[in-house]
């Protein structure tokens, strides 16, 4: 069995500050040395997975090719790193204590007293390790959720303390980032809260190996120099992180400031030449120099929460750089949009996707975008819920078949045209309950999607519960709206399209969880592709 590297992340002075991104920039950076790595997000909540949570309170969920419905940090290292996660990259308290309470009532803790420590830490322990179990990687960062000192995160960081004093300083690594704060009235650049947070975490047992700094503007060498003395951390271990326009430029700046370098150092692995970045520096290039510029409305109803939608437009940035294009994304709530405002609303934009989404807030809006779509020939991708919209649309405009609708917002309806398949009928639970993960597709060869994809072969990730209701199979075939993509083993309708139409696209699953910066989705490559066509005839 190789020996596994540890390097973990914790946050202090406020949440939001990137740890995500620092994890995914500094394992992009590892994974460029020829490293192996993956990263483990650890969420210190209550409920077992993010599937339930509010997309308001939580910003999206993600869901991993295995079907697990993760943290949308998850999202952002398959995006750097371009390889899949799975349901072991990302665990909650809620399921620690579910798996030690499930032992408790089996009774394999033998009458003893079950505690946080050591039952919980140990069951957190296992966790970490079980990522790396079969050998699959030399380096495994994991990312502790919350800011040092929650009550919540206590366990989380004991079991890092462990880790540390049972592997070594040099199989483990901790990372801590903090936020130096610039005051404009006295123009300076304030360390003590780094200080506090560092003094928190020492309090928890633990000295961090390595600073990252974040800040508004760069600081200069005294301060690191202040901060590396009453932090008791090497000078050349802190690191700053400078905001940046994007976040993918992140990566390129961790390298700068040989984030990747001082970790290999105290891990006592070999420090070789810098990796080139070339795929990723050309990435960038073209994302601030590009060459055409489309507006695209994004219609849903988690709108004032970009987080909610964070991975579709991830997507539009890579789509977009690959393209050579400036995608500027409108939000647009569904609930503003009526029959009657529709047209006004939308004419100005070069391309429309109607977003996933449950329930029936909102969904006459979505219906009438997939609508004004077909008729004006607008490109239009729809996701899930975005999918089921355009198929409704399509029932009750073209097929007349009057109040078709899904039966998640109607169940009376005399044209369920959505409905649920015969042996889910009977599930009422709503925590992981859906078709979740990655399924076959096959696709017609005469097709935008093939024309996109450029094979007939996929697997893409779904999330949802209600699909295509194959009764209206020959309707829909015969008026134009086709099925062009289908589940070989259950035969459901995973993509449908419009043939009398520029680029109108609907899809049953997920492309937005595969998009990477290496490799961008194809449907998104294709619609941008289309808007820009739109845009310059
Ligand atoms: N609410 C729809 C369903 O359950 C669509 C889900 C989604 O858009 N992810 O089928």
């Amino acid at each position: 069995m190789k020996e596994v590297k540890y390097v973990f992340v914790t946050g202090g002075v406020t949440s939001s500050l990137g740890k995500g991104i620092i994890s995914a920039s500094l394992a992009k950076l590892l994974q460029s040395r020829g490293y192996s790595v993956t990263i483990q997000k650890l969420d210190p909540y209550i409920n077992v997975d993010p599937g339930t949570l509010n997309p308001y309170e939580h910003g999206e969920c993600y869901v991993t090719l295995d079907g697990a419905e993760t943290d949308l940090d998850l999202g952002h290292y398959e995006r750097f790193l371009n390889v899949p996660t799975s349901q072991a990259n990302n665990v909650t308290s809620g399921r620690i204590y579910q798996s030690v309470i499930e032992k408790e009532r089996r009774g394999d803790y033998l009458g003893k007293t079950v505690q946080v420590i050591p039952h919980i830490t140990d069951e957190i322990k296992r966790r970490i390790k079980l990522v790396s179990s079969g050998d699959k990687f030399d380096i495994v960062i994991t990312e502790i959720g919350g800011t040092v000192g929650d009550i919540e995160s206590l366990p989380y960081i004991e079991s890092v303390r462990q880790m540390k004093w049972e592997l070594g300083s040099q199989n483990c690594v901790v990372i801590h980032l903090t936020l130096v704060p610039f005051l404009s009235a006295t123009g300076e650049s304030k360390t003590k809260p780094t200080q506090h947070s560092v003094k928190e975490l020492l309090e928890e047992g633990i000295q961090p190996d390595i600073l990252v700094l974040r800040t508004q503007r760069s600081l200069n060498p005294e301060i690191k120099k202040k901060v590396a003395l009453f932090c008791n951390v090497e000078e050349n271990a802190v690191v700053e992180s400078v905001d940046v326009s994007t976040i993918y430029e992140v990566p390129v700046k961790m390298l700068a400031e040989k984030l990747d370098q001082t970790v290999l150092r105290k891990l006592g692995l070999p420090v070789e030449t810098d990796p080139p970045l070339t795929e990723w520096r050309e990435f960038l290039t073209r994302l601030k120099n590009p060459k055409h510029i489309v507006k695209v409305a994004l219609v849903g109803k988690y709108v004032e929460l970009p987080d909610a939608y964070k991975s579709i437009s991830e997507s539009f940035i890579h789509s977009g750089s690959m393209n050579e294009c400036d995608v500027d994304v409108e939000y647009i709530h569904s609930e503003e949009i009526t029959e009657k405002n529709v047209s006004e609303r939308l004419k100005s934009f070069d391309g429309i996707l109607v977003a996933p989404g449950f329930g029936s807030r909102g969904i006459e809006g979505k219906i009438s975008t997939a609508r004004f779509s077909r008729e004006n020939n607008i490109p239009y991708l729809g996701i899930c819920l975005g999918m089921q919209c355009a198929v409704i649309e399509f029932a009750r405009n073209v097929l007349n078949l009057n109040g078709a609708h899904s039966t998640e917002i109607d169940h009376k309806t005399k044209y369920p045209v959505i409905d649920l398949m015969e042996e889910q009928k009977s599930i009422i639970d709503k925590g992981g309950t859906m078709r979740l993960g990655g399924y076959k597709c096959i696709i017609s060869k005469n097709s935008r999607s093939y024309e996109a994809y450029g094979k007939t072969e996929i697997v893409e990730r779904h999330r949802h519960r209600y699909e295509f209701n194959d009764k209206y199979f020959d309707d829909f075939m015969k008026n134009g709206m086709i099925p062009v993509g289908i589940n070989p083993e259950s035969n459901l309708v995973e993509i449908i399209e419009i043939v009398d139409h520029k680029w109108f696209v609907g899809v049953q699953f997920h492309p937005e969880y595969s998009s990477t910066v290496i490799k961008p989705h194809p449907l998104f490559v294709g619609f941008i592709k289309a808007c820009i066509e739109k845009k310059i005839k």
